[in-house]
């Protein structure tokens, strides 16, 4: 079949496997084209490894860090004239460059919330891999079935007390418009903060603990969005922002539990990243205008980061010094500070206000933001040739 984008709303429903393989090498040849981390990785394991900044994670775990990785990912494998998920695509594509490189890489593909995958990468890690000594947690998923209750939790992203009245931009239409945004019942938030907050974490490193698979000074890392005021009626002080703040408890919990770690005490730290375009964020209203104008403002300012990139600082500055990370009062890493630098964020601020739909081109990057989209489905890349034929199944 001849593979095109198929874009409903917020998502596209159809992928490019050759687009997903460029998009996985594009991001392996940057970090090759880096130093090295300073502290090589040994074991790590990504869940959320399939996109986003779990891709870029485990993409800078093994090609910078030398590890042997591990990924858990929920994506859909093609069928009858359906392709398969980007993820499906950029998981073959990693492992086989992986393995290329001769670095470990086991992939498994199922509800990260539930205890059969647990069950499984408990046991692959025993059979191929061994401790970690690294965890990174970057699931983003509307659902969670809790493996405990059986209750099906649904996120909400809604505001929390009041109704907000808010700019915001259809993408499509490429329109500048007012949002009216209900804000959540209690019930909702809880729903959310079960989905997107930190108990899974925990259930993780409580199984990993328990089957002897932590290694000696062992870290864990779960990502997170703060932003700027202009985002968080619809953000941090709204549904997502609850369920981020339970990461911060769980954090703490996780470090108290790896205190008496045999060997060496672990550490959880919450990672604070910055806006970027995902499957994740493009769901979240208000969030493609102000990335729109922030993308704009960061390219002029010459301090844009692709997602490997962001990544990477993370990796080479952040994880591989310890000693002097940059932490906030609450012990988070932070490394949206470039989006979050005064200049940056006077001039989105000011923008704000004056933004329409005629002028969006002026003072946002609407292209660049479209262009970032595409090409988390594989489209847009030089080189790949968009009208050949291909085998969405990669003849598996
Ligand atoms: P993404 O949509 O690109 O990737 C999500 C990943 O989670 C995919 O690998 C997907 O397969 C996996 N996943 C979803 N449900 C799963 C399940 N039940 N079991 C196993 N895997 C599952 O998301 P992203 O934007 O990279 O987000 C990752 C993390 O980074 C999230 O915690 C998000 O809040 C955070 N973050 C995102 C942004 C942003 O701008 N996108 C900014 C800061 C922090």
């Amino acid at each position: 079949m001849i593979v095109k984008p198929r874009i409903r709303g917020f998502i596209c429903t159809t992928a490019h496997p050759q687009g997903c393989a460029a998009s996985v090498h594009e991001q392996i040849d940057y970090v090759q084209s880096q130093p090295k981390l300073d502290k090589p990785l040994k074991n790590v394991m990504v869940l959320g490894c399939s996109g986003g900044f779990g891709l870029a994670s485990r993409i800078n775990a093994a090609f910078s860090g030398g590890a042997a990785t591990l990924g858990v990912s929920f994506e859909r494998e093609a069928s009858g004239n359906r392709t398969a998920t980007a993820g499906f695509y950029n998981n073959i594509a990693f492992d086989e460059a992986a393995r290329a490189a001769g670095l470990t890489a086991h992939t498994i593909d199922g509800d990260a919330f539930s205890d059969e995958i647990k069950a499984q990468v408990i046991a692959t890690l025993k059979e191929h891999m061994g401790p970690l000594d690294l965890l990174v947690y970057s699931l983003a998923s509307p659902v969670r079935a809790h493996p405990r209750t059986g209750e099906l939790h649904r996120s909400a992203i809604k505001p929390v007390g009041e109704e907000v009245n808010i700019k915001s931009l259809n993408v499509d239409k490429g329109e500048v418009m007012m949002v009216d945004l209900e804000p959540a019942t209690e019930e909702e938030i809880a729903n959310t903060v079960a989905v997107m907050g930190g108990e899974d974490w925990q259930f993780w490193i409580d199984i990993l603990r328990e089957a002897d698979l932590l290694a000696p000074g062992f870290r864990t890392v779960a990502y997170t969005y703060i932003g700027s005021e202009l985002t968080w009626p619809i953000y941090w002080e709204a549904t997502l922002g609850a369920a981020k703040l339970d990461l911060d408890r769980a954090a703490g919990e996780i470090t108290q539990s790896l205190a008496q770690l045999p060997g060496g005490a672990g550490q959880a730290n919450v990672v604070t990243l910055k806006a970027v375009v995902t499957q994740a964020s493009s769901a979240i209203p208000v969030v493609p205008l102000y990335v729109s104008l922030l993308f704009k403002v960061m390219k002029e300012a010459g301090s844009h980061e692709e997602i490997i990139e962001h990544i990477y600082r993370l990796f080479a500055s952040q994880l591989s010094h310890p000693e002097t990370m940059n932490l906030d009062e609450a012990g988070r890493i932070r490394v949206d500070d470039w989006e979050l630098a005064d200049g940056i964020q006077d001039e989105v601020k000011r923008r704000w206000p004056l933004v329409t739909t005629e002028n969006l081109d002026e003072l946002g990057d609407l292209d660049g933001y479209k262009a970032d989209f595409l090409k988390i489905f594989g489209f847009g890349f030089a080189g790949v040739d968009y009208e050949a034929e291909v085998d969405p199944t990669l003849g598996r």
